[in-house]
């Protein structure tokens, strides 16, 4: 039986630890809030930008909230970002992604000034991300980092296989997965030994975007499997990339869908609005 890796319970102890940060740079006089902008009426969004909030509530942050129309301009979407960097007390800046297609998404990410990224998808971050300089980390790959660590999962040294390559977790991931100096390898639609390839990996993380795909065949015993797909089945369940009831008797440890990675992203963007907190100078 694999250990199950409980992202329910981590991202939680992770929350009740920056709830008493908060509470400490309240006294220090430190506060400030998290800015959630989301364009149009997306109802996957609307659910991600209430936990969002929610998660704000229950550390004790502020929130404020940006619900603008569909129709809403790229000009004016960056009009809006550009006073809220201007704002001192707005620590951190979100924009619900994907935002409408007449607005360019990239333009977007770049105008958040980097000191108030923290969802990590400005070039700068990723830039320093990948010298391994100071910035904020995407939050699905890092939520992922603290999973593995605070489930006792060492990295160093072990062979990690991640498929996807997608900017916000794939990418990312194998880097992260190389600053704590695992061997990495990423899969990707054009690789094509993929089965091969993901039998030889200790530690697999499967960001494909493609339901239950990942079976047994794809996994060596032993090795911890991570999920970060999710998907709804024909039935409106959750489900994850990895054929969960078949991975788990051969893993040693292995995220669920729901309650692995997913409630970790959340974790993690509190932990950046917490860190943007702090170091702020006024
Ligand atoms: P994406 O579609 O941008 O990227 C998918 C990646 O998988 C691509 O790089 C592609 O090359 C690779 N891929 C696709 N088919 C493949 C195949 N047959 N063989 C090998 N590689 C293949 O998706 P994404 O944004 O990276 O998200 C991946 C999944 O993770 C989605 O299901 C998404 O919903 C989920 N997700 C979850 C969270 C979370 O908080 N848990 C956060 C972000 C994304």
């Amino acid at each position: 039986m694999a250990q199950l890796i409980d992202g329910k319970r981590i991202s939680q102890e992770i929350k009740d630890e920056l709830k008493v940060k908060v509470a400490e740079l309240k006294a220090q006089g430190k506060t400030g809030a998290l800015a959630v902008i989301q364009v149009g009426e997306d109802p996957a969004s609307s659910v991600y930008v209430r936990n969002k909030k929610n998660a704000c509530a229950y550390i004790g942050i502020e929130s404020l909230s940006y619900e603008l129309p569909k129709e809403t301009t790229q000009q004016e979407l960056l009009d809006l970002i550009e006073k809220l960097n201007a704002d001192s007390h707005v620590r951190g800046i979100l924009v619900q992604l994907p935002v409408p297609a007449h607005i360019d998404e990239n333009a977007i990410i770049r105008a958040i000034r980097p000191d108030k990224d923290v969802d990590g998808f400005h070039p700068q971050s990723v830039g320093a991300m990948t010298i391994g300089q100071k910035g904020f980390l995407p939050c699905t790959p890092a939520g992922i980092i603290q999973l593995l660590k605070r489930s006792g999962i060492e990295i160093a040294g072990k062979h990690c296989v991640v498929i996807g390559r997608s900017n916000i977790v794939g990418k990312p991931m194998a880097l992260l997965l190389l600053h704590e100096n695992g061997t990495v390898t990423i899969a990707h639609s054009k690789t094509r030994n993929l089965k091969e390839l993901c039998k030889e990996a200790d530690i697999l993380v499967v960001a494909m975007g493609k339901p239950r795909f990942i079976g047994a065949d794809y996994v060596k015993e032993g090795a911890v499997v991570i999920d970060v797909g999710i998907h709804r089945n024909e039935n409106n369940k959750l489900c994850g990339d990895v054929k969960f009831e078949e991975v788990e008797p051969l893993a040693s440890a292995i995220t669920p869908v729901p309650g692995g990675v997913g409630p970790m992203t959340i974790a993690m963007l509190m932990n950046n609005c917490v860190e943007s907190i702090a170091e702020n100078e006024g």
